[in-house]
């Protein structure tokens, strides 16, 4: 199955707005097994975009169409799809009545004219023989055209609509028109860079068939999709299993999990409930974001007890203990500093763990021997500290981004 996805709207190519739409899409296409061949952006343009149809027909299965769904006389994916496909649009009752439930929820007995306007009619027209798909999450329907064995679907533009409406409804369409079953698993790893990554599975990469593999890399981390295709489940888990094991075998514990959902902080989070330890966060340069991604995870409270931020050199000695003698000789951003910052907070926390992060964030800041992005972090488990140093390039946000991921992993590793 070929896919191509056509993103419509003027505010993608003038840069106002990231296309996350193709974004999710892809990755979706991605897990159903589905070639992606083509993404195309079109401006508001009803002769643009009907000539982007006539060619993406030509070549793909499935095309995918999102945005420009809407009631103004802008939003025009449906006349243009309509027009090329050869239908007419028709009046779709089940889904005025639905526009009009929807005003009366939002507006209660103002639901008249001019709160619903001629133009939000619009929305209920159809493409005649369509399947339309419900919008839990706002007036723009979907629709589904199958058409000389090709399959198009038009999506709203607001990721909040657009997201739900594939998730629900187009997924599971889709699914069905997969010939092979795929099974994938994604490999995720933290502490290896992308290229040494990719050169320790060069072989498997040159290589691959099925399964095939795809790396994706994230901020500090690395992930490898794994996926394979086989007439059911078993057989494709029989392909797939024993390429997950490769690579167990090739990176060992920088694999921090192989499911898709999970993250780096859901796996800390679990490390620490099963071994029933308590944490707490001291830290400088990041401010509280560290303590921000644990929170992320539902469950924290088993294990998070409570998180200093010790921005000034007088915080550090107030709150975790950090000797003025320390700070003099070392310096705030040094392994001594980064040590005694942890060993402090675990005893004023009384946890058995305590991470710790100092460093020089900038872009001012950094001098020939400290420079910009010199980031110490320790990490205390049961009065034992490990305490490493890190050297990350880039702004000042992507370096406070590292570091946060750099000290789960550390306090992951510690923990295993
Ligand atoms: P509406 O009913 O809200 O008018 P629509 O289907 O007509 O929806 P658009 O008008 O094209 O969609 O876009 C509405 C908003 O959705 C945009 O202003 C933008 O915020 C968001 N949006 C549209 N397309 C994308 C995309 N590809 N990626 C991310 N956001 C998008």
């Amino acid at each position: 199955m070929t896919v191509e996805l056509i993103s419509v709207g003027t505010e993608l190519l003038m840069g106002n707005i990231v296309n996350t739409n193709s974004r999710y899409l892809s990755r979706k296409c991605a897990e159903l097994g589905f070639s992606l061949y083509l993404q195309i952006t079109v401006g508001d343009n009803e002769g643009r975009l009907c000539e982007m149809m006539k060619a993406a027909l030509s070549r793909a299965d499935i095309i995918i169409l999102t945005g420009g769904l809407g009631p103004t006389q802008d939003d025009m994916t449906k006349e243009a799809v309509a027009k090329v496909l050869n239908r007419e649009l028709i009046m779709d009752e089940a889904s005025r009545e639905r526009i009009s439930s929807f005003f009366k929820f939002r507006y209660g007995q103002n639901a008249v004219p001019p709160v619903i306007t001629e133009n939000n009619w619009k929305q209920a027209l159809r493409i005649n023989g369509c399947i339309v798909v419900e919008n839990d999450n706002g007036t723009a329907p979907g629709y589904i055209v199958e058409t000389e064995g090709k399959t198009v679907i038009l999506l709203p533009g607001p990721p909040s609509e657009m997201v739900p409406m594939f998730a629900q409804h187009i997924f599971p369409y889709l699914k069905k028109k997969q010939e092979k079953v795929f099974v994938s698993k994604m490999v995720k790893i933290c502490g290896v860079g992308e290229s040494r990554a990719e050169t320790i599975l060069i072989d498997l990469i040159e290589g691959q068939s099925n399964p095939t593999i795809a790396p994706y890399a994230k901020d500090g981390e690395v992930h490898f999709r794994i996926t394979a295709a086989a007439d059911n489940e078993e057989d494709a888990e029989k392909l797939l299993n024993p390429m997950v094991e490769e690579l167990y075998k090739r990176f060992g514990d920088n694999i921090y999990t192989t499911d898709e959902e999970e993250s780096l902080e859901q796996v800390v989070v679990k490390l620490l409930q099963e071994k029933n330890y308590t944490v707490t966060t001291a830290e400088s340069c990041t401010g509280g974001l560290l303590t921000g991604r644990l929170v992320n995870v539902s469950g924290a409270s088993d294990v998070l007890r409570e998180g200093f931020i010790t921005y000034a050199n007088e915080a550090k000695m107030k709150y975790l203990g950090v000797s003025s003698d320390t700070l003099k000789a070392y310096g705030a951003v040094s392994e001594q500093t980064a040590s005694e910052m942890a060993k402090g907070a675990a005893e004023v926390a009384c946890t058995e763990v305590a991470l710790a992060i100092t460093g020089i964030a900038g872009p001012d800041g950094g001098t020939i021997e400290k420079p910009v992005g010199l980031v110490y972090i320790a990490c205390s488990v049961k009065g034992h500290i490990t305490v490493q140093e890190f050297r990350f390039m880039g702004t000042r946000q992507r370096v406070r981004e590292q570091s946060v991921i750099y000290a789960l992993d550390l306090l992951r590793r510690s923990l295993l």
